[in-house]
Parts: structure tokens; C-alpha cells; sequence
């Protein structure tokens, strides 16, 4: 038995940055735990057909198998695949290791996909979610081949040390994983309701890059929750589930990757002059602290808590009037658990044109919000150690802090924190406007 890597990434989207790191230390895990069952990981890179066809010949392989990946592109690369190599009179089979359905497994009753969650997850709901299969205790040695590539000449790690807080922050690969899974289970996945929205407290699972890079499978966290805690894990396989459907919207509608899914938005007049807020958004500097402070998590550790992605992505998309397309490219460049189905889904509620959405009224105030969230500024200050010393009532809102509190916390606006780059209540009035009159009447 010979377990293969290829880097092929054809189209659009190929793994940004922060992936690549995900991607390179994940492989090196896995390909230890091959080690240890008696087998290893033979990579190699280049297209996927032409390399498969090598190895083949190499080796005199009569089957091939893999686990299914929804992407758009990468379903079209395997259907081309799998059909080349049975007309070679390979026996070549796919399966389903990263859902708990198959997208084209849920119907509403006219036939057609669903759009909105709520049904979905009852459909989802009907059917049995698999005991996932134990892992072999051995496996067959691998023919002998020539050597694959070493994991250092698939170039997947920065060329610059920007990743000191992706080292700081995780270890991927299936075992940690596991055990990340195994601690949730025990207990935070009880108070998971509770607390899921609060980004000071390790209240979530952070298995997000682990379920897209295939360390952990959906029926392997599912059974794990459910089996701990029962009915107390409802609310956590809802997330589960908000996945499921994720998929289950890119696989019917593969163009929302980059086109709305609510054809009244598709001529949204956007700002075409957003450069330098773009910018500031990037680099947390925006002058307002909550999104300041998850763009900032974000850059060091690869990750955002999903409260503070809302927040952020509502201001670019919503006060900022920049196209929510390029909101998802900057995650998919420094997200480690950047996800087509999941951001798509993510960018296109927040901005309102996805499917089950928010509506084009709900504009987050990120003030009332980090207030809501981060009552005690734990999450803010620990991201901008400049505010550090403003007192809870204004960290929110420094701009609306006295001169002599602002004197006396150190911070001096435009100076060692931005002033907000966008005044929140104008932005939203426009926004409204906006909405009310190029899009509610297309609905
Ligand atoms: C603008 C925006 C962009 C996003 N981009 C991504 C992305 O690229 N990749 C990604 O995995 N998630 C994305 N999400 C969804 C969500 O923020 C993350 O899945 C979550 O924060 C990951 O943390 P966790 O593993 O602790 O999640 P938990 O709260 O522990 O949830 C468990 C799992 O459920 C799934 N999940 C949770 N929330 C959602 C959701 N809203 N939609 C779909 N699946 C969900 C994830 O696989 C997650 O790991 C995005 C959300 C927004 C608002």
C-alpha cells in the first residue's frame, strides 16, 4: 500500500499562506504516524492525473482510493481523474471522510437544494450519523519506488518568520486534535451556548483547520460531543451543522465562491476607492478596538473567534462599503482554517447576499457589541496593549474619551491608536440608504 500526497492546486484557489503552514506541519504529522503503522507519505507535486499515472507504472498499482473534497474546481480535477484511470482499467474508488451527508444527499421536497438552514438541519437530522471506523492498528509496507519529494521541496512554509505566533498557538496534526477534541467534549462543550460568543474565554473548539484539513472528521466530533454530554452538546453540533450546509450550498451554487447568491446584489454599487481602508482594515488599524483587535489575532495566530469575524466583515462590507470579495480573499490568505464552503457562507451572510442571511438592516455596531462581548476589555487589551490603560467605559470608544483620561491612559489618537477611519452612525445612515434603494426593491 503506498498513502500519497500530490500538491496540485488547480484554479482560483489555491491555499494561501497561513494554510500552507497548517498544510506543512500537518503532512509532517501524518506522515510520522504512517511511519509508526509500518508505512510512510510519499509526496510529490505537479499535476495530480500525471503523477498518479507515474506512480502507477512505478509501481504496478491496481487501485486507487481517496476521500471526496467539495471545492468547485477540485470536483471537476478528480472527476477527470477517476475517469482517466478507469479507462487505464484502474479500479479507482472515492469516499465521503469530510461530511456527515453528502451535499447532494439533502433535498427539500419540490427536489431542489436547500437555502435555508433551519430545514436543512431538520433534513440533516433524519438521517443516522455513522460511528466513525477505528483506525488500523498496521498497515502493508509500500512497494519499492523510487524516494518522493522531501516535505522541505513542497515549499509550504513562509519564506519570511512571520509564523512565531502560528508556532506559539498550535500543533496540528490528528493527535493533537484528538486531544483538543477529547478536552471540548469533557467539558466546554456543555457551556458551549453559554459562552461560545464571549473571545476572551477559550469557550470554543478551535478544531476548525483540524475538520478542513482532514486531521479530525464531523462524525468523529459529533459522536465524541454527543457521547459526552448528551442533549448539552445540541448546540455545538449546530456549528457541526452550519458546516454540513456550508457545503451543501458551494456544491449546488459553485459560482458564490465569487458571486453573490442573491442575483439583487449583483450590481451592488460597492466603493471602487477603498485602497487605503482596505489597508487599515488589513492591519488592524481601523481606530475601532474590537475589529482592530480580531484582525490582529488574526495576523498573529491565523485564527479569528467567530463573534469578532462577524464584527469585522460587518464593518468592511457594511460601513466600509468594500466588496465582501475581498474581505474572503484576506482570510483565505491568513486564515488557517480558511475554508471555501465556511467563508463563503461567513462573507455572504455578513454582507447579506448569501443564502439565510443577515438582513441588509442588520448593521453590527462594533461598539455595543465589544461592550456586549467583551465587558471587561480582556480581548481588546490583549491585542492592543496601546489601550491598555483606558479605563472598561471607554476602551470601546476611545474617540469619545475625554482629553485628561486619554492623557492619562497614555493614548494619544492618530498618534499611538488611530482615529476611527469611518464614523460609525454616518456610515450606517448611508448603508441604509443604500440597501433601501438598490437592493430591497430587486429582492
Ligand atoms: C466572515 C466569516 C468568515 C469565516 N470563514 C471561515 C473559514 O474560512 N473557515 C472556517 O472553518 N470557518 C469560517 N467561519 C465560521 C466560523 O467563524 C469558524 O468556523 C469558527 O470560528 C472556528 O472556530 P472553532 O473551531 O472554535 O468553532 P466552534 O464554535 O467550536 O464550531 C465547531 C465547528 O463548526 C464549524 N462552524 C462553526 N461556525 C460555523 C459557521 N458559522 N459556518 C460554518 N461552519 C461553522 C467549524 O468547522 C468549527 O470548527 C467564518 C465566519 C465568518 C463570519
Amino acid at each position: 500500500m503506498l498513502a500519497v500526497y500530490i500538491d496540485d492546486q488547480p484554479g482560483a484557489w489555491t491555499e494561501g499562506a497561513a494554510s500552507r503552514w497548517w498544510l506543512h506541519h500537518s503532512l509532517a504529522a501524518f506522515a510520522a504516524s504512517l511511519n509508526a503503522l509500518g508505512n510512510g507519505l510519499h509526496l510529490c507535486r505537479g499535476v495530480a492525473l500525471s503523477e498518479l499515472r507515474a506512480l502507477i507504472d512505478a509501481a504496478d498499482i491496481g487501485a486507487v482510493f481517496w476521500n471526496r473534497l467539495y471545492e468547485p474546481e477540485l470536483i471537476e480535477r478528480d472527476r477527470t481523474i477517476k475517469s482517466a484511470l478507469r479507462d487505464a482499467g484502474v479500479a479507482v474508488e472515492s469516499f465521503n471522510g469530510g461530511l456527515l451527508n453528502e451535499p447532494w444527499e439533502l433535498r427539500t421536497k419540490s427536489g431542489g437544494p436547500y437555502k435555508v438552514f433551519t430545514p436543512f438541519s431538520k433534513a440533516q437530522r433524519e438521517f443516522v450519523v455513522a460511528e466513525p471506523l477505528p483506525s488500523p492498528a498496521a498497515l502493508p509496507p509500500p512497494p519499492e519506488l523510487t524516494q518522493g519529494l522531501a516535505l522541505a521541496d513542497l515549499r509550504l512554509l513562509p519564506t519570511l518568520p512571520w509564523d512565531a505566533g502560528f508556532i506559539e498557538t498550535w500543533k496540528p496534526g490528528e493527535s493533537s486534535a484528538m486531544a483538543m477534541l477529547d478536552d471540548f467534549a469533557d467539558g466546554p462543550v456543555a457551556r458551549y451556548q453559554a459562552e461560545r460568543d464571549l473571545p476572551a474565554r477559550p469557550a470554543t473548539s478551535r478544531l476548525s483547520a483540524a475538520l478542513h484539513f482532514g486531521e479530525i472528521s464531523p462524525r468523529q466530533a459529533w459522536h465524541a460531543a454527543q457521547s459526552a454530554q448528551g442533549e448539552a452538546a445540541e448546540p455545538w453540533l449546530r456549528q457541526i451543522q452550519w458546516r454540513e450546509f456550508a457545503h451543501h450550498l458551494l456544491f449546488h451554487f459553485p459560482h458564490t465562491a465569487t458571486e453573490p447568491l442573491n442575483p439583487a446584489y449583483a450590481s451592488f454599487p460597492w466603493r471602487d476607492d477603498y485602497a487605503a481602508d482596505l489597508a487599515a482594515w488589513q492591519r488592524g488599524q481601523t481606530g475601532i478596538p474590537i475589529v482592530d483587535a480580531g484582525m490582529r489575532e488574526l495576523w498573529h495566530t491565523g485564527w479569528m473567534h467567530n463573534r469578532v469575524r462577524m464584527l469585522v466583515a460587518s464593518l468592511l462590507t457594511k460601513n466600509l462599503l468594500i466588496p465582501w470579495q475581498e474581505g474572503a480573499r484576506w482570510f483565505w490568505d491568513t486564515l488557517v482554517d480558511a475554508d471555501l464552503p465556511n467563508n463563503t457562507l461567513g462573507w455572504q451572510w455578513t454582507a447579506g447576499c448569501g443564502a439565510d442571511a443577515a438582513p441588509y438592516f442588520r448593521i453590527f455596531n462594533p461598539v455595543t457589541q465589544g461592550e456586549k462581548f467583551d465587558p471587561d476589555g480582556r480581548y481588546v487589551r490583549r491585542w492592543l496593549p496601546e489601550l491598555k490603560r483606558l479605563p472598561d467605559k471607554w476602551l470601546h470608544k476611545p474617540w469619545q474619551a475625554p482629553a485628561e483620561i486619554l492623557r492619562g491612559s497614555g493614548v494619544s489618537l492618530g498618534a499611538s491608536y488611530p482615529a476611527p477611519i469611518v464614523d460609525l452612525a454616518e456610515s450606517r445612515q448611508i448603508a441604509l440608504d443604500l440597501w433601501a434603494n438598490e437592493v430591497r426593491g430587486r429582492h
